[in-house]
């Protein structure tokens, strides 16, 4: 069976245009189209040297692409070169070395990556949480409030693991919330799931597929929870609705009051849930200073 999985155009769009700051346009045409000849597979980043700073970019060719185009990704900090498939790489070179001042001044603009290590302060469930890791023996997060009364999230063991544990802590947290949210949807709705997956991926927050399948990213555990309730509501309503139709909306209205402060939420806040915890085993994700081509 083919497991057509369901892309969520609507939420992906609004996303891009949320995390993507447009820099500029070349508005020179393209070059005139090429022969097409088997060309050496070529780098998927160029790494720019200015002022004795190196700045990696990101390389992407794109069919829909009509011109050289710079953007800076939130959602994985990095800055990202777009050019049409037939675009030349020295010319797009040249084009991000003429904004390299720009491209500059953006990366120090862009939120700092919050680690999830003791003394940071993560959102959970929309709510601004410390965290504290004092070595405590045990075996689970305690959710608690300090005497200034701003919650805190406790880990226990090693504060080396601090990140690991805390990580697995949302994702067992969302995957509840999820579930219970999805059981409500699929009773009232009277539809059945086949399963419940969390990934962690960058471009959109959830899909549901043909067969029933569902993926959350954990980090709605993040977000506050109607948020969190409205993916669900979401998702569930492609059980019924495999698109983005006038009915589909309709259905989804019908099921969560919530629809255009969630989407806003997501447009606005969303990305910003990617600045939190260890983004290095991310094979996507840049290393602002040392990346080397
Ligand atoms: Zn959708």
């Amino acid at each position: 069976m083919v497991f057509r999985s369901f892309l969520h155009d609507n939420l992906h769009r609004q996303r891009h245009l949320g995390e993507a700051m447009i820099l500029r346009f070349l508005t020179r045409p393209l070059s005139t189209p090429q022969k097409a000849v088997a060309k050496p597979p070529e780098a998927a980043r160029l790494c720019l040297r200015h002022v004795g700073i190196d700045m990696p970019i990101e390389i992407k060719r794109s069919p829909r692409s009509k011109r050289y185009a710079l953007r800076i990704s939130l959602t994985r900090r990095a800055i990202v070169l777009t050019l049409p498939l037939r675009g030349d790489l020295k010319k797009a070179t040249l084009f991000a070395e003429r904004h390299a001042d720009w491209i500059r001044q953006k990366i120090d603009q862009l939120p700092q990556a919050v680690p999830l290590i003791a003394g940071s302060v993560v959102p959970f469930r929309g709510v601004p949480h410390h965290i504290k890791a004092t070595g405590r023996r045990g075996a689970h997060v305690l959710i608690g409030q300090d005497e200034t009364g701003m919650a805190i999230l406790d880990v226990p063991g090693d504060p080396v693991f601090c990140a690991r544990r805390l990580r697995d802590f949302f994702q067992k947290q969302a995957r509840r919330d999820l579930q219970k949210a999805v059981d409500h949807y699929a009773q009232i709705m009277d539809v059945k799931i086949t399963g419940l997956t969390l990934r962690d991926s960058k471009s959109r927050w959830g899909s549901c597929s043909a067969a029933g399948r569902l993926n959350f990213s954990w980090r709605l555990i993040m977000a506050p929870p109607f948020v969190l309730d409205y993916l669900a509501a979401h998702e569930m309503a492609h059980r019924k609705e495999m698109n983005h139709s006038a009915r589909f909306w309709t259905l989804l209205d019908r099921l969560t009051p919530h629809v255009a402060a969630a989407e806003h939420w997501l447009k606005t806040e969303g990305p910003s849930l990617h600045r939190y915890g260890d983004q290095q085993s991310t094979a996507n994700t840049l290393d602002l200073s040392t990346e080397e081509i």
